[in-house]
This record gives structure tokens, C-alpha cells and sequence, in this order.
């Protein structure tokens, strides 16, 4: 609060300048304001009521289009964001077969016939700027006659062909503009009088798109850029665009958010300037600020929201502590291991030894790459549990890894006296019975499951530690629902490795833990891209030559059947864009097909999502055992599967999966001492490549993940949600990784000071929390 604040933003002060503080400036300018000028500066009351009024548009398909893009009301189209900014083009710019948005306006207007049957005349216009003119085509709509009529100005996007023609694909209304609304802009950052939209009149502000009810002229030639926004069917991005100007003057009906201290101090302009400068841009940087403006306020809401949920789990201390001397679970780290702990698992128990000392329930997300060992750091927390006369509970996404990881805790704990039972959908009803039975009489100590467990009739004696492993598989609701058998300590186990920075972006209301460094001894993976016969048979040479020495392998195919069969249902994170085509290798089939052919003599066994418990059961067992030389399977197989032998990752159409699965995959080999490579078909898709690049140049997860998000900004968005980076509307990451930072930064001031925002400076941001997610947000956070 010192005295560069005063730099005023607020209006209420503008009018009464102390003779110690600078003047107020007229808008970038040095000229010094009058008094009669700020007196007469347009006040501003926001009338946010007034953003709720319907658009009203006449029924017909553009009105469809735009309830389909959830466009219903004035305050929808404002908060409607542009997609992009299109450079806009004068007419004397256009380049013969570009693509581009004109301003223009129409100095004549005809029709002309077509020959071809069918057709309807087309309608012809000579139009013109600035800079010159050309004569536009607009096909099939030959009412334009009647309704563009000679003076009317228009907004053309379409493409110029060689003869100085314009071929219009979508056009719409633009509009008249006096030269005083120029000053009102509101796209300059919003720091000064000027930055406000101009004084709304009476009747605009009451019928915001009223008859062609365009106050704001579009200027192409001088905004430079033209906003494009997602569209529908029946409206297109420059209908859209239209709308919003007409709406225009309801941008002073906005609210501002952001206290004046947090705008001055992060240099954002006010929530208004950042809508009209990215509806509006003159540039690319106006997008851009604007963006940046929502962007922080999106990402400042999110971190609110974790930090008062992590603040009132914390007021709560209701969860069992655990701190005695460490028995069972010292014999174990002492004598029970294999193995030497890595730094990193060391330190993380550590960290987590003194969660469950507490008496507020641990809610740590263990970020770890793949293979770097968290399985024997959740164990630690499950036998302090134990040893406290407390129960554990382990949930894994599917049942394979629930009974691998059975298996494996069943061998880690060796010969202590635990009692741990094993709950999956596929366990009969009898077994059942029997562990739901010891579970709520304390006589089973852990349990490992899937989804099963948190079914409602799952009771525990005392739950004290509970395991979500691979916690991007379950649903919020999912990974809470432990928490509501009992006040159990959680530990979030998650294999994307994403950055710390990122994972306060999904998992703010988390503590974080990073296993970054792999056991010692890890080899490098080889990793390389196969492409075309010759490299696909010399890659099989290597294949036997591994199975030969003893080596198992893996083959991951996209799909379970030939094409015209389904993809893999039951693995919701399959391969992307699994469609029935032709050239995928289907589990099913390849298995056949290499029994017979590449690897005729060697022990194949299938795996897929499809398969009856059973039957994956004894396909895992075989392959664990190391009766069954090649696991050819679908991506049921991604996650934790644990043989080290295997020494082949062979990925068929290796560029229809992610890159997170890739190397999920690419990590399910080199886990013991073996000598391991992964090996990655390509079929010809060059949308893949890169992914495939990335993989072969970088071995760290981390790293990948950072690629990964670009990659698919760029792209496709399948699986996107997994990471929990997607669900903003504005906010980029890891693009906007430091305004997170800064968010994150305010938002824990901001609660420390005022928890229940009830300060006047926060009263706007808890409504922003209401409406964005819902009253919950701002329950009260127990003393
Ligand atoms: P992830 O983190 O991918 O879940 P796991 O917990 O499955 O990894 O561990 C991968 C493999 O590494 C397992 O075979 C496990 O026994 C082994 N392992 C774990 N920690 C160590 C260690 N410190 N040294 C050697 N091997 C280890
Ligand atoms: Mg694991």
C-alpha cells in the first residue's frame, strides 16, 4: 500500500486531485486535465444485472448457432472469446489466393446469372476502402441485393483470386462509427479516463443489438487485426464478431475483480479493457495484454478456490496421528528392501513420516517419473498405518494393476505377520463378503483394490492411510470418495510428471513430492522411430535376438480387433483417435499373425481391456513368470506394470498414441539391469512425427510433458483432461507457467489476510468465485 499506488485507477479520486499528487493526464497524452473535464468524465455505474439480458435475436438458424455455442445472453457474447486475432487486410493489400478479412463498404450492387442448372444467380458488388477497390462474389444468396444495399459498410472474410476478385465466404454488417467514440477504445490497458468505453446512451444500452444496432464501426485499416471466433453451424466468427460490437456499450456493465492493488502492482488492465482489447485488438499485442489480463484472473480464481478447500481441510483435526517409534515399517526400510532407497524416495518419506504425525489429514500428491520407485514409497505410508493398529487402503484404476500391486506389497512386506485382502469388481461374491467382512472388523490390515473399494458398503475399522495410484484415472468425486471412510491421511500417486508449477495448476489444494532421480543403475532406453519394411525386419532381428538371450518383450498394437471392430473400451485413455482404419495393427490379429510368422516358436500371450478377468489374470501371470516370452497387448498395459526382464517395447502405429502414453509405455522396459530399447513403428502419418522426435531425443518425463502440452495445443486434444491442465478457458500452460506463479502468489496473500474474502476490496472476487464455481466455493472456513 505505498504511495505508487496512487497512481489512481479509481475513479471517485480522479475528481478531486490533491495538489500533491501529479495531475491527471488526458489519455496518452502529457496534457494536464481541466477540472470541468474531469467533472465531466463519463462516470461509470456497472449495471451487471443488465449482462444477463437476452440477445434476442429473431428465431431462425443464426440464433440456433448461437445457442449452441451457449450464447444466449448479452453478458455470454462479451465473455465469448476470440479464438485468434485475423490480420486484416485494405483492399490494396490482398494478395492473389490469400485468405483474409477485409473492412469495406458497397458502392454497387447486382446480380448476375448462372448458366449451370441448379444454381442460384450469383450477386456481385464492387466495393471499396481506403486504399481501392474490388469487385467481391457472393454465392447463392441472391436477397444480399436487396440487403446490402450501395453505402452499406461490410466485414468480408474470403479469398482474392488472381483477378483482383474477392471470393466471400462469410460476411456480415459492419457499422458507422463517429469520430468522438475513437477516444473510448478501451483496448490501451485501461490506465486512465480514456481506457473507459465511451458513455453509453440510454437506448443502445436497453436494446444492445438492436436493429443492425452497430454503435462501434468495425476499422479494419486501422485495428490492423480482426478478431475470429469459435463458431456454429448458422452463425459464423464474423456474424459473431458483429454481435459483440453491437454489445459493445455493455462492457461498462462488467465487473471489476481484481482489487486496484493487484491490477496496478501486476500492471493488468481492468477486466473491460481486457474484453474490448481482445474483441477489438488494434494488434496483436492488444490481444495479447488482454488475454493475459483474463488469464490471471482465471488462473488467481482457481488457486483461491484450492487454497480456502486446502484451508478448511487443514482447520480439521480429526485424522489419526501416527507417531510412534517406527517398527514394522523401520524393519522394513532396514532390512525388508531389495534394494538402497534413492535420494528422492528417502526424502519423500521423510516429508510424509511428518504428515502422518499430524493431526489434519495429509493430502500429498507424489509426483514420480516413470519407474523412479513410488510404489515402496506408498508402502511406507500404508506400515506406519499398520503398525499404529490402523488400516491402509491402495486403489489402483484397473484391476491388473490392483493385482499387481497386490502382488508386489504381498512380496515387499516378506514375512511380517500383515494381513492384506484384494477388492476388484471381478472378485466373487463370496471373497468378497469375506474381505468387506474383516475390513469393518479391523482384522484385514490392507487392502488393495480398484474402483470396488469405495463402493458404500466397503467399511473400514480405522482407515488411516489411503493410496490413490495413477490418480489422473479417477475422477474428482473418486479420489475424494476415501476421504469420506474416515479422515484418512491420502497420498496421490501420479506418473504424468508434470513440472511443480503445472501441478498447481491441477493440484493446488495438494502438497507436492517429486521423485525425479531413477534407481541407480538405470540403463538408457534406446529409443528409435521404425519406418518402412527393412527397418521393420531388422527390428524383429532384435526382438528374437532379446528373446533369445532370456529378455522378454511387449507389442502394443492401438486397437483390440481388426479394423471395423470397436477400440478398446475399457481404457478410456486408449489410443488416440482409435478409429477402425486400415493399416492399424490389432492385438488380436498381430498376435496371429507374429505366432506365425516373426516370432513362430516363442511363448505369446494377449492382453487386452476386453478380455474377462480371468483370462487377464492368467495372461499377466504367465508373462510375470516369465512362462510367456511377449505380452501383445493394448494399452491396459500403460500403467505400472511391473516385469523387469522385459527388455522390448515394441509400439505398432506408434504416432496415434501421446506422448505421455509413450513414454509411459516406453517405461514399462529397463527396469532391471537389461540392456532395453523401445521401439517405435511408424506408420506414414506426419502428424506423429514430432511426438515421435520428442521421444526419441528425450528420456526425462518432465521434459516430455512440457513438450506434450505444447504439441497439443497445436493439435488434437484427446486425453488432454488427464493432466489437469485443460480445464481453463483462457489460461495456457505451460505458456502461462509465471502469471500461475503470480497467481498462486496473491491468491495465498490474499487468503492469509482474508480467508472468507469479506473485505470490500474482495467482495467482487468471492461473487467471481460464486458464479464460476458455484456457492461451494466460498463455504466457510472453520477457525
Ligand atoms: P513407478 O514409480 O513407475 O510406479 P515402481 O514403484 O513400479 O515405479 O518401481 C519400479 C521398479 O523399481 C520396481 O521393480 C521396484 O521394485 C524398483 N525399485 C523401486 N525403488 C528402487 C530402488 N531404490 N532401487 C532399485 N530398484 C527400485
Ligand atoms: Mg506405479
Amino acid at each position: 500500500m505505498g504511495a505508487t499506488r496512487v497512481q489512481t485507477l479509481d475513479t471517485t479520486r480522479r475528481a478531486a486531485p490533491e495538489p500533491a499528487h501529479p495531475p491527471a493526464r488526458a489519455f496518452a497524452s502529457n496534457r494536464a486535465l481541466s477540472r470541468r473535464e474531469m467533472i465531466g468524465a463519463p462516470v461509470r455505474w456497472p449495471r451487471p444485472s443488465r449482462l444477463e439480458a437476452p440477445l434476442g435475436l429473431p428465431v431462425g438458424r443464426m440464433a440456433e448457432g448461437m445457442a449452441a455455442l451457449g450464447l444466449q445472453t448479452v453478458g455470454e457474447l462479451l465473455e465469448h472469446l476470440p479464438r485468434d486475432s485475423r490480420e486484416a487486410r485494405t483492399v490494396a493489400a490482398l494478395r492473389p489466393g490469400e485468405q483474409a478479412t477485409v473492412a469495406v463498404q458497397v458502392q454497387a450492387i447486382g446480380m448476375r446469372p448462372v448458366r449451370r442448372r441448379g444454381m442460384r444467380p450469383l450477386v456481385q458488388a464492387r466495393v471499396f476502402d481506403a486504399t481501392g477497390s474490388m469487385g467481391a462474389t457472393f454465392f447463392n444468396q441472391p436477397w444480399l441485393v436487396q440487403r446490402y444495399p450501395p453505402g452499406t459498410r461490410l466485414l468480408l472474410h474470403g479469398k482474392a483470386d488472381a483477378k483482383g476478385g474477392f471470393r466471400v465466404s462469410h460476411h456480415a454488417v459492419g457499422a458507422e462509427r463517429s469520430p468522438a467514440d475513437r477516444g473510448a477504445d478501451g483496448a490501451r490497458g485501461g490506465q486512465g479516463p480514456g481506457a473507459r468505453a465511451g458513455a453509453p446512451d440510454a437506448a443502445s444500452r436497453d436494446s444492445p443489438v438492436g436493429e443492425g444496432g452497430l454503435r462501434e464501426p468495425v476499422d479494419c485499416a486501422q485495428t490492423g487485426a480482426v478478431a475470429h471466433y469459435p463458431a456454429a453451424e448458422g452463425v459464423t466468427s464474423t456474424q459473431i464478431l458483429t454481435l459483440v460490437q453491437g454489445a459493445r456499450g455493455a462492457l461498462n456493465d462488467m465487473t471489476e475483480a481484481l482489487a486496484a492493488e493487484v491490477r496496478v502492482t501486476e500492471g493488468l488492465p481492468d477486466r473491460a479493457s481486457a474484453l474490448a482489447a481482445m474483441h477489438f485488438p488494434r494488434n496483436a499485442h492488444d490481444s495479447e495484454t488482454g488475454r493475459g489480463r483474463l488469464a490471471f484472473e482465471e488462473l488467481l480464481l482457481t488457486q483461491l478456490v484450492f487454497l480456502r478447500r486446502r484451508a478448511r481441510r487443514r482447520a480439521r483435526t480429526d485424522a489419526p496421528v501416527l507417531d510412534e517409534e517406527p517398527s514394522l515399517s523401520a524393519r522394513w526400510l532396514d532390512g525388508g528392501l531389495p534394494f538402497a532407497l534413492t535420494g528422492d524416495q528417502r526424502r519423500a518419506i521423510e516429508t510424509i513420516r511428518g504428515d502422518l504425525e499430524q493431526p489434519r489429514a495429509m493430502q500429498r500428491l507424489l509426483i514420480g517419473e516413470v519407474g523412479s520407485g513410488k510404489t515402496v514409497v506408498a508402502l511406507y505410508a500404508m506400515l506406519r498405518a499398520v503398525e499404529h493398529g490402523h488400516q491402509a487402503a491402495l486403489m489402483a484404476p484397473t484391476e491388473t494393476l490392483a493385482e499387481q500391486h497386490f502382488a508386489t506389497l504381498q512380496r515387499l512386506i516378506g514375512a511380517e505377520p500383515v494381513a492384506a485382502g484384494l477388492l476388484t469388481g471381478s472378485v466373487p461374491a463370496r471373497r468378497r463378503e469375506d474381505v468387506l467382512g474383516k475390513l469393518a472388523s479391523g482384522e484385514l490390515s490392507l487392502v488393495v483394490g480398484t474402483h470396488a473399494l469405495i463402493e458404500p458398503d466397503v467399511r473400514f475399522r480405522a482407515l488411516a492411510v489411503a493410496v490413490v495410484d495413477e490418480q489422473h484415472r479417477f475422477g474428482v468425486r473418486q479420489r475424494a470418495a476415501l476421504d469420506g471412510k474416515g479422515t484418512p491421511h491420502t497420498l496421490h500417486m501420479t506418473a504424468t510428471p508434470i513440472p511443480r508449477t503445472l501441478a498447481l495448476a491441477g493440484y493446488g489444494d495438494l502438497d507436492a513430492s517429486t521423485l525425479r532421480e531413477l534407481p541407480a543403475g538405470r540403463q538408457a532406453i534406446d529409443t528409435r522411430v521404425v519406418a518402412g519394411d527393412g527397418e521393420r525386419a531388422r527390428a524383429y532381428d532384435e526382438l528374437r535376438e532379446q528373446l533369445r538371450t532370456g529378455r522378454q518383450a511387449y507389442v502394443v498394437c492401438p486397437l483390440v480387433e481388426e479394423a471395423g471392430a470397436a477400440a478398446d473400451g475399457r481404457t478410456p485413455a486408449g489410443a488416440r483417435g482409435a478409429r477402425p482404419e486400415v493399416g492399424q495393427r490389432a492385438a488380436t490379429a498381430e498376435l496371429r499373425r507374429l505366432r506365425e510368422g516373426e516370432l513362430q516358436g516363442y511363448e505369446l500371450v494377449l492382453l487386452h481391456g476386453g478380455m474377462p478377468p480371468r483370462e487377464k489374470q492368467q495372461a499377466m501371470a504367465a508373462f510375470a513368470s516369465g512362462k510367456a516370452d511377449v505380452l501383445v497387448a493394448t494399452t491396459v498395459i500403460e500403467v505400472g506394470i511391473d516385469v523387469p526382464n522385459a527388455a522390448v517395447m515394441l509400439v505398432e502405429n506408434a504416432e496415434r498414441f501421446g506422448l505421455s502414453q509413450l513414454h509411459q509405455l516406453r517405461g514399462r522396459v529397463g527396469r532391471g539391469e537389461h540392456r532395453a530399447s523401445c521401439l517405435l513403428v511408424a506408420s506414414s502419418a506426419p502428424t506423429g512425427s514430432a511426438r515421435l522426435r520428442a521421444m526419441v531425443q528425450n528420456a526425462d518425463g518432465f521434459r516430455l510433458a512440457e513438450i506434450d502440452l505444447r504439441l497439443r495445443r497445436e493439435g488434437d486434444l484427446v486425453g488432454t483432461r488427464q493432466s489437469g491442465l485443460s480445464q481453463f478457458q483462457v489460461a495456457c500452460l505451460p505458456e502461462d507457467a509465471d502469471l500461475l506463479e503470480r497467481a498462486r502468489a496473491w491468491a495465498e496473500a490474499i487468503i492469509a489476510e482474508d480467508p472468507e474474502l469479506r473485505a470490500p476490496e474482495h467482495a467482487l472476487l468471492g461473487e467471481a468465485l460464486r458464479l464460476r464455481f458455484g456457492a461451494e466455493a466460498l463455504l466457510p472456513i472453520p477457525a
